[in-house]
């Protein structure tokens, strides 16, 4: 257990008043939870006003990357209520990319506790409209002030929240993906199943690439033989090929998502057959010219699903299904987010409710 002193702001900022224009990650709460590592040792667990951060420039993270994150939702349900969506699952990955980087790892419990006790202190934070979530942003930075490099010794474990609009406003609307066929995200052995700031600077230049011509993100090839499809940037992928959901498997090179680890429980739950398996970019568009790629979607939580309505390679242009979402796509959508909205009942165990 966390002993966690709790220093409420004297100045709380207005709520947004237009909850249809939140966007993503631009407007913050009124507090944040920080907690100190040192001498081998988390200690110092508080919640305070949010305020800017002061560290010296011979900072490790300013110069090594040693910095993770996770990223999950504080949900309002009809009834006002408000809850998490696996959070346990978040905890779980961010000890685990804490040990690909060498960063000090967290009590399982003390962890969930912090985020749990965050969000009761910012509960007035999660927004009320129809899809919309307080998005919460766990992360962990080596602080060592040495630019000699050695495994971090001073850490600093710090979430904040940021009031977050619904992804598709519009309602759900299929995506155009770009292959990416020069950078690569990551490599087996690498930090591709961490969730830390490095793999995203790395693959910013695709992503960008990507945008000029009109793609909203990049689909990762491996980074060996460019050639077996891994994620679509911030997503996992999957395709429904001749009725069987096909999704890449965990090399170590992909993210293991926990809406990619909760759309294959719900199908597989329904009797959709799902492979976890090597699916190389010749075999999804041989499937695509012989009819077969039926569905093609991205998973993770800020969209929950993406359908993917057009997929361009080595310049040529694709579309699937007709840019229409698909039947699978639009059920685990619902399901999903159901359960996170508590318009459907959790049978699975996954909502943690806050107080
Ligand atoms: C976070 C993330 C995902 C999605 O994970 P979820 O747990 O489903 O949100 C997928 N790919 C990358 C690279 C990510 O960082």
């Amino acid at each position: 257990m966390l002993d966690i002193r709790i220093e409420k702001t004297t100045s709380p900022k207005a709520k947004p008043a237009d909850e249809s224009k939140l966007g993503f990650g631009q407007i913050f709460s009124d507090h944040m939870f920080i907690m100190d590592y040192s001498e081998g040792k988390w200690h110092d667990a508080r919640i305070i006003p949010f305020q800017n951060l002061s560290y010296s420039p011979g900072t490790a993270v300013f110069h090594y990357g040693c910095e993770i994150f996770e990223g999950l939702k504080a949900y309002r349900t009809a009834q006002g209520n408000v809850q998490l969506f696996r959070p346990i699952e978040n905890v779980r990955r961010m000890n685990n990319s804490a040990e690909r980087l060498c960063l000090p790892q967290m009590d399982e419990s003390d962890m969930l506790q912090a985020i749990v006790e965050f969000v009761k202190v910012e509960k007035d934070w999660v927004p009320h409209t129809e899809g919309t979530s307080l998005y919460l942003r766990p992360f962990l930075l080596g602080i060592d002030e040495t630019l000699g490099v050695h495994t971090i010794q001073k850490a600093q474990f710090i979430i904040i929240a940021s009031p977050s609009g619904s992804y598709y406003p519009e309602g759900i609307n299929p995506v155009k993906i770009m292959i990416e066929t020069e950078d690569v995200r990551a490599v087996r052995g690498g930090t591709g199943y961490a969730k830390c700031g490095g793999n995203y600077a790395a693959s910013t230049r695709a992503g960008h690439k990507a945008e000029l011509q009109g793609y909203s993100q990049v689909l990762w090839l491996d980074g060996v033989e460019q050639k077996y499809i891994e994620e679509v940037g911030a997503m996992n992928v999957m395709f429904k090929i001749d009725g069987v959901v096909v999704t890449p498997k965990l090399l170590g090179s992909v993210l293991p998502g926990i809406t990619r680890k909760s759309c294959i429980e719900l199908l597989k739950d329904k009797g959709i057959p799902v492979e976890e398996r090597k699916i190389s970019a010749d075999e999804l568009f041989d499937a695509l010219r012989a009819g077969k790629l039926e569905e093609a979607w991205g998973t993770g939580t800020a969209a929950v699903v993406s359908p993917i309505g057009e997929l361009s390679y080595k310049g040529e242009k694709y579309t699937v299904n007709d840019f229409k979402i698909g039947e699978t796509t639009q059920w685990l959508y619902d399901t999903l987010t159901g359960m996170q909205w508590g318009k459907i009942e959790d049978n699975k165990g996954w909502i943690v409710p806050v107080e």
